[in-house]
């Protein structure tokens, strides 16, 4: 019994490395079949399409839109929700060498075997979705071939879709349903956040950038990573330093959510943006916010956040401890931990870029 399993498992995916194309099948539903996937028995007819897992950035982001598309068509679940679930799973997953899922599978979800087939189920590879519904597991057929395959993009979508209705639609609904389902308070943030990016923009690429400061010669920085700090004891220095004077605006770097907005003992007054790709920017010292600013607001790159000042180091209000700078600092989400990382080379990045832009403009 189990063999037979595991050769589906096997043949799902048929690999062609020298082309770098993968092909598989079980995504594209028809239309009827797709709305069929609303009720309560799953789809009759198998797809015998075959699709390739397309390497192009745009081509791959539109495949997966598509993919939210026909779930949400089917579910009436909004297409974002999906891409924040499936965003979220995809920042903080592990690199695995031996399996890169991400060459055989459009979304980065992962139900583990146990929740999948039913945790007391004594076939924890079972693709059967009646004996995973005897069971309790998540495991259901979203792409019509009778079987509840967790390494196929619709079944593992729609067995997700079905959790959430379990809870109903609307957005408080769906917070809840996250919390159930990850019973970690950091995920369902994440995921609530994702969800209100991609919705706000209407779409999924959210890459772009933008130097912190407005570009000219009136500031400087260098790699000050891992530097000693004199102020609160042995912490390094988890960031880069940008002087520039009193005032100067200080610009959001990414496409993002405001997490935090507020003093803090050694960062003063600080903004913290949370982007789609799970990383935490962090401006530190302002002087100042934008009036309008509020936590859970959205911001764009090159937009106005706040001032250089020189705040932090002491109670609220402390100010003038040392010389104005922008403190700006990176951390990325893995899970469980958050870790700093040295943003140097990005802002070399996105000053370059943002120079090179304005010289093609100015052509
Ligand atoms: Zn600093």
């Amino acid at each position: 019994m189990r063999t037979l399993f595991h050769n589906h498992l096997v043949q799902k995916s048929f690999w062609c490395m020298s082309a770098a194309t993968i092909l598989w099948s079980g995504l594209h539903l028809p239309a009827a079949q797709a709305a069929s996937m609303g009720s309560q028995s799953p789809p009759a007819s198998v797809s015998s399409k075959t699709d390739v897992i397309p390497t192009d950035k745009a081509a791959l982001l539109s495949a997966r839109r598509e993919l939210y598309e026909q779930i949400s068509a089917a579910t009436g679940i909004p297409w974002f929700r999906f891409a924040a679930i499936d965003q979220y799973e995809r920042t903080v997953a592990k690199k695995s060498k031996t399996a890169p899922q991400h060459l055989t599978k459009l979304t980065g979800i992962t139900i583990p075997p146990p929740l999948w087939s039913g945790p007391l189920n004594p076939d924890q590879e079972d693709t059967s979705p009646q004996s995973i519904s005897f069971f309790g597991g998540f495991g259901s057929d979203g792409s019509g071939d009778g079987r509840a395959d967790p390494g196929n993009d619709a079944d593992v979508l729609y067995s997700m879709a079905r959790h959430l209705l379990h809870y109903g639609q609307s957005s408080s609904d769906f917070s809840i349903a996250i919390w159930e389902y990850y019973h970690n308070g950091r995920a369902s943030q994440r995921i609530n956040q994702f969800a209100k990016l991609y919705e706000h923009f209407g779409r999924l690429d959210l890459s772009g950038n933008a130097f912190p400061l407005p570009l000219g010669n009136t500031y400087a920085y260098r790699s000050t990573w891992g530097t000693g700090r004199s102020w609160g004891g042995a912490r390094i220095h988890e960031g880069t330093d940008l002087f520039t004077p009193h005032g100067t605006p200080v610009r959001s770097t990414c496409y993002g959510i405001v997490e935090t907005k507020g003093w803090n003992r050694y960062g003063g007054w600080r903004i913290g943006i949370r982007d789609i790709d799970n990383r935490y920017h962090y401006y530190a010292h302002l002087t100042g916010y934008d009036k309008k600013l509020a936590q859970g607001d959205i911001v764009q790159p090159g937009q106005t956040i706040g001032w250089v000042g020189s705040s932090g180091y002491g109670s609220p209000g402390t100010q003038g401890k040392f010389p104005p700078h922008l403190h700006f600092g990176i951390y990325k989400d893995r899970g469980i931990t958050e870790w700093a990382f040295d943003p140097y080379p990005l802002l070399k990045q996105w000053e370059n870029q943002e120079y090179r832009a304005r010289r093609n403009k100015n052509k």
